[in-house]
């Protein structure tokens, strides 16, 4: 095989994989390097989003789902199952299904894209050589003209709470346990705390969430947040806040914390220790002494807006990089630079990049917050609409929520939306297109919505922004 390319990427997850798939449409001889072993021991593509994160956490959140409304929620529609039970191997091994199916899926995409794929963990050398060391430690030197970096993110560990991986977990134990924990604790009210949290509370664990912050979901708009704390509450989960874990002590009856709230020190025992306290970029390894590639304090690769990390040839994209560590956002950079590379004009807009959180009620937004724009002085003006006056989601009984358009006080131009409620992660997506076209609240509002769906709530909302909603008072 030879060892010349045009482009080597290093890492293959969502960032990783799409860069080289789109490198190699575009006629470039590519490599794709990755060390990610499944549980097979076998060489595993699409890093951590396919393998232990977001897709596993999706099966596992909808088998929960689907549980939790056969137990709580089913009964009001006059349907009733006695005795319902759960198999949590079946449950686990549905979802190493589908992760198998989609990481062999990436195998099948690179074969049909002439992308070679090395086993291995890649070191970038100097002059865009990559040396590719195999699990057994044989070595092999690959180059390439263009070398993109995608090396992804691993989670942050406490000192004080190390992993074990059987009782202190991170994300890949929590996706993994053999059974429900009776009391299950979590460091971290984050995306992944609030996901793995609802998981595991649907299936009958207690399930406490320790948060340093004093304010939950501090990043969300302040009124989603404040939905999503009163109905997380309602569906049990302990969240405490403003709560800092001093130790975490792994005894034969479980994990022994000690924590501090407004209420002085806290003590508190569980069987299983979830520690989601964010991730860090992965640089471990990757980099040579001499390579130039240079990493801010928190070890990120530094790139310039074009994913340029300086060193000719050299690139760098995803969770490695600046920016939300979400899949769909390394994906775009990763076809940015892929098109930069094959001299075309590749591009990204970070502005308009959506978020959403998986619970139940599911929480999406993009844009920003009524609280950015009165920091930045920007003037604005909003309209919301409630679930509670969909009928759509009355109908489906899922009638929690709302939907909040903020738009320019004098263009009208969207500058955020916010939404808590049924399906929002997919609702999203059209308030980014009329972002993305730089619509107006106007536009969405002149914009004919099916009837009956709960994309009509996108719509009353933005007809709300000039209060002329047609469905609630104004
Ligand atoms: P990664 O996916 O981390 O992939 C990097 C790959 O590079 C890995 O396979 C790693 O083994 C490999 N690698 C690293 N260094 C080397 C090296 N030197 N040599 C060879 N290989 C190397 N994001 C969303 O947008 N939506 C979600 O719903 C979502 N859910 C999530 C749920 C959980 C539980 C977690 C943990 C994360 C979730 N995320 C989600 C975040 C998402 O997984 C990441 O943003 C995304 O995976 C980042 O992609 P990446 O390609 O930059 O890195
Ligand atoms: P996060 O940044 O979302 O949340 C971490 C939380 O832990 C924060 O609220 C933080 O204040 C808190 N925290 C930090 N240190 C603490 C401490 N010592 N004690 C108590 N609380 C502490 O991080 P995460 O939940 O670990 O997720 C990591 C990343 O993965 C996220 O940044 C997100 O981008 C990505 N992710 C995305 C999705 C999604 O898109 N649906 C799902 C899961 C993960």
């Amino acid at each position: 095989m030879s060892d010349k390319f045009d482009v080597i990427v290093i890492g293959a997850g969502p960032a990783g994989y799409v860069a080289a798939i789109r490198a190699a449409q575009l006629g470039l001889k590519v490599a794709c390097v990755d060390a990610f072993a499944g549980k097979d021991g076998k060489q595993a593509l699409g890093g951590t989003c396919l393998n232990v994160g977001c897709i596993p956490s999706k099966a596992l959140l909808d088998s929960s789902r689907q549980f939790y409304n056969l137990t709580h929620n089913f009964d009001a529609h006059g349907i009733s199952a006695d005795n319902a039970k759960i198999d949590i191997p079946t449950f686990v091994a549905r979802k190493d299904k589908i992760v198998k199916q989609f990481t062999g899926g990436v195998a099948q995409l690179f074969k049909a894209n002439k992308v070679t794929p090395f086993f291995g963990k890649g070191k970038l050398l100097k002059g865009n050589q990559v040396e590719v060391t195999a699990a057994d430690g044989a070595k092999q030197t690959i180059s390439a003209a263009n070398v993109i970096l995608a090396s992804g993110s691993v989670p942050i560990e406490l000192p004080f709470a190390r992993f074990d991986g059987k009782t202190i977990v991170d994300n890949a134990g929590a996706l993994d346990f053999a059974a429900v924990p009776k009391r299950l604790a979590i460091i971290g009210a984050g995306v992944i705390g609030l996901e793995l949290g609802s998981v595991w509370k649907r299936l009958g664990a207690e399930v406490i969430i320790i948060e340093a912050l004093p304010d939950f979901l501090g990043s969300a708009d302040a009124d989603i947040a404040k939905v999503a704390q009163r109905e997380f509450k309602k569906q049990g989960l302990d969240i405490k806040l403003g709560a800092k874990l001093g130790k975490a002590e792994v005894k034969k009856d479980g994990v022994h914390l000690v924590y501090t709230d407004k209420d002085g020190e806290q003590k508190l025992t569980v069987d299983k220790l979830l520690v989601a306290v964010g991730r860090r970029a992965y640089t471990d390894g990757l980099l040579a002494d001499d390579t130039g590639v240079q990493l801010d304090e928190r070890h990120r690769i530094v790139v310039d807006e074009h994913n340029h990390t300086g060193v000719d040839g050299v690139w760098a994209i995803g969770d490695a990089v600046r920016g939300p560590m979400l899949a769909h956002k390394g994906s775009e950079e990763g076809i940015a630079v892929a098109e930069w590379i094959a001299g075309k004009a590749g591009h990204v807009n970070f502005d308009t990049i959506p978020y959403v959180i998986y619970t139940e009620p599911e929480l999406a937004w993009a844009g920003k917050t009524e609280k950015q724009l009165t920091e930045e002085g920007v003037p604005y003006k909003t309209g919301s609409f409630p679930f509670a006056a969909n009928g759509r989601a009355v109908a489906m009984n899922e009638a929690v929520g709302q939907v909040k358009v903020i738009a320019h006080a004098e263009t009208d131009r969207i500058l955020g939306v916010h939404m808590i409620g049924p399906g929002v992660s997919e609702l999203i997506a059209e308030c980014v297109v009329a972002m993305e076209f730089k619509g107006s609240a106007e536009d969405l509002a002149r914009i004919v919505h099916a009837h009956p769906t709960l994309s009509e709530t996108v719509h009353e909302a933005a007809l709300s922004v000039d209060k002329r909603a047609i469905h609630k008072g104004n």
